[in-house]
Formats: C-alpha cells, sequence, structure tokens
C-alpha cells in the first residue's frame, strides 16, 4: 500500500482555514484588508490582455522592481506565492530530519506545519509575561541541532513586537542557524531587519503583499537573505511559482503607496479606539503594532463567538491561547458593529445570569 512520509502522515496536523459553514459578512479572522486593493491593481488587472496571460510570468522582473524598492540586490530576493512559501521553502532548503526549530509561542500555525513536513523537531518556547520575548530561554535553547529560529514582528496572534536587539543576539548566537524573521505585518510596525540582509548571513526576512496591500488573493510574498542562500533556494522552487496576475499588478501596488498609508493609518487608529472599548467592556486586549488584535473573552469566549456568527462575522478562534480570539481590524464602521454585537452579547450574558441565580 503507498504510503506517505512518516513525518508527514503521523507528525504534520492539517491546517483548519477557517471556512465556516455560515454565511459570512464580514471576514475578520484571516487579517486580510476590509476594503480590498488599490484601485491602480484594480485597473491594471482589467487592462491584461489574452496574450500576456497565456505567457508565463516573468518573475525576474518582478524581483528587480521589489529589490530596488527595498534597496536590496535582485539576488538577494526571491518572490513567493506567498509569504506562506517562502517558509516552506526555507525549510526544504535547510531542514534534514531531526534538525531543531525553534518557534516562539503562541505562533502562526504554519511554521510548525512546514518545518515537521520536513522532518524536523519542533522546540517550543512560550513567549515572556505579556507575549513578550522570551529572549534568554531562545538563547538558551539554541544548541548544535538548531537549524531554524522563527520570528515574527509583529507576532501573529498577539500583535508583540521584537527589539531589533534581541533579534541581533540570536543572530548572533545562532551563527549556524537560519533565522527567519517573519514581517508579515511590518507596515503597520514600521520596524524592520530588511537592512541587515546580506550583513548577517543567516538572516532571513519574509514579508507579504497579503495584508498592508489587501493582496491576499493574488498571493505575492518575499523572502529575503543572503544571495548564496537565496541562489541555492531558487533551485528548488518553481520558475513560475508566482503568476502572471501578480507579476503584471505588482508595479501598481508598489506605487501606490498612499493606498497603504492611508489603510495603515486608518487600521492604527481604529485599532486603538477599539482596544480601549473592548477594555473598557471589561475584556482583557493586548496593545497590537498589526492589523489585528488579540482579546480574552474567557468562559465568555464560545457564547460570543457564536452571537458575532449569528451577526454575520467572523473571528478567529485562538484555541492555542485559551480564551482568546482574535480580530482583525477593519474599517471604523465594520468595528463598530463588532462593538455593538459584543455589547449585546454582554447584556444577554449577564440578564442570564441574573434570571440564573436563584431568588433571595
Ligand atoms: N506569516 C504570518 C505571520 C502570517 O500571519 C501570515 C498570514 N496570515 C503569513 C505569514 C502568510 O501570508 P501569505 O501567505 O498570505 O503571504
Amino acid at each position: 500500500m503507498l504510503k506517505a512520509r512518516n513525518c508527514i502522515s503521523r507528525e504534520v496536523p492539517p491546517y483548519r482555514t477557517p471556512c465556516e459553514s455560515f454565511p459570512i459578512e464580514l471576514h475578520l479572522d484571516m487579517n486580510e484588508n476590509t476594503s480590498g486593493c488599490s484601485p491602480r491593481v484594480l485597473a491594471k488587472l482589467q487592462e491584461i490582455r489574452s496574450n500576456t496571460i497565456a505567457l508565463y510570468p516573468d518573475r525576474e522582473r518582478a524581483e528587480k522592481l521589489v529589490a530596488e524598492f527595498l534597496g536590496r540586490q535582485a539576488s538577494q530576493l526571491l518572490l513567493t506565492n506567498g509569504a506562506d512559501e517562502a517558509i516552506d521553502v526555507l525549510c526544504r532548503a535547510f531542514l534534514e530530519p531531526g534538525d531543531e526549530v525553534i518557534l516562539i509561542t503562541p505562533a502562526f500555525p504554519m511554521y510548525e506545519i512546514f518545518a515537521l513536513a520536513a522532518g524536523a523537531k519542533i522546540v517550543k518556547i512560550p513567549a515572556g509575561d505579556e507575549f513578550s520575548f522570551p529572549l534568554s530561554a531562545v538563547l538558551d535553547a539554541v544548541n548544535p541541532r538548531t537549524r531554524l529560529i522563527v520570528i515574527t514582528n509583529p507576532n501573529n496572534p498577539t500583535g508583540a513586537v521584537v527589539a531589533e536587539a534581541d533579534i541581533m543576539q540570536v543572530l548572533k548566537l545562532a551563527a549556524d542557524a537560519a533565522v527567519l524573521v517573519d514581517e508579515a505585518y511590518y507596515e503597520f510596525y514600521g520596524a524592520t531587519m530588511m537592512n541587515a540582509v546580506g550583513i548577517m548571513p543567516n538572516l532571513f526576512v519574509a514579508r507579504t503583499f497579503s495584508k498592508a496591500y489587501g493582496l491576499a488573493g493574488m498571493r505575492l510574498g518575499i523572502l529575503a537573505g543572503a544571495t548564496q542562500h537565496i541562489s541555492l533556494i531558487r533551485r528548488i522552487i518553481s520558475p513560475f511559482n508566482i503568476n502572471v496576475f501578480a507579476v503584471e499588478c505588482l508595479p501598481e501596488a508598489l506605487h501606490d503607496q498612499e493606498f497603504v498609508q492611508k489603510y495603515v493609518a486608518q487600521v492604527r487608529g481604529t485599532r486603538e479606539w477599539f482596544r480601549s472599548e473592548v477594555e473598557s467592556l471589561g475584556f482583557k486586549c493586548w496593545p497590537s503594532q498589526a492589523n489585528f488584535v488579540l482579546v480574552k473573552f474567557g468562559e465568555r469566549k464560545d457564547v460570543i463567538l457564536k452571537r458575532m456568527r449569528d451577526w454575520g462575522i467572523a473571528l478567529r478562534d485562538r484555541q492555542d491561547c485559551p480564551g482568546c480570539v482574535r480580530i482583525s481590524i477593519g474599517t471604523q464602521k465594520e468595528m463598530e458593529v463588532v462593538l455593538q454585537a459584543l455589547k449585546q452579547t454582554r447584556i444577554l450574558g449577564s440578564q442570564r445570569q441574573r434570571e440564573e441565580q436563584p431568588a433571595p
């Protein structure tokens, strides 16, 4: 009988996309841009000609453009089918069965999936107080078997950030390991390790166009690293991994920085307002430098998630953080609806509690 590799059939858990069976009007579960993408991208899409679609995409042209935009050499960059593929290809290139991968939890689930699929062993280090970066625990965990350390900055699902000095310490101590700094939410934060690419030979930086650029459906990500590593990784990736629509629209997306800045400013403002409103309802909501927040609903979590679904709103149940839900930040109006639904759930909850209490 045909059998898949043991590491896949025994170790890799299924990734559950939150594709819900109920009708959703407001998706706040995947950290997407709820307002869509740049109108310039949309206009370009409508212009793409039939014989352009008939040709294989020219990734090299797109890489040159992104390299210029980031102030890197094209040889230090690989465009990927979303940041997901950047993580996957890094695992495939560097991990041998039994190698150790250090992840700081709670973490984006795909690191574990791709690392396990490569046969690696996962070493989980829980984040510190208030989800701070557990620097000394990470440094203590590094050993000769460590081949990959992932630092998500800002982190998903917490929104917490890591200081550059801490990342530098990890890079220096784990000189024989790849250190991936996942900057999927970089635009909402503003600090980056991109400038150290090529200087720190074991540093890799991943970015995505899925969040601030509103192009999750286009699947476009970036893996940056030292030229000698990127050129090796290029050998094992499909030369046509990004599609022609992404290649054609990329210049418009990059040049419309006004769109990105406007969206980022809106998210930051709405996020802070939403956070303080949620806290004033009595729920813990962690500070975030991304386009989402993590909220602790505790034992009310399931009732709240159900109530939100009744309102057609999808939020992300983070089972790896007990009692917590990750909520993407939409427009001000959308978040007002979420808040209204939350308030109603709270009123209903306390009414129910009163009814259930025995009469004095
Ligand atoms: N890294 C992080 C931290 C993410 O949150 C995500 C998507 N949610 C990704 C990578 C993957 O992004 P994509 O494949 O859409 O570029």
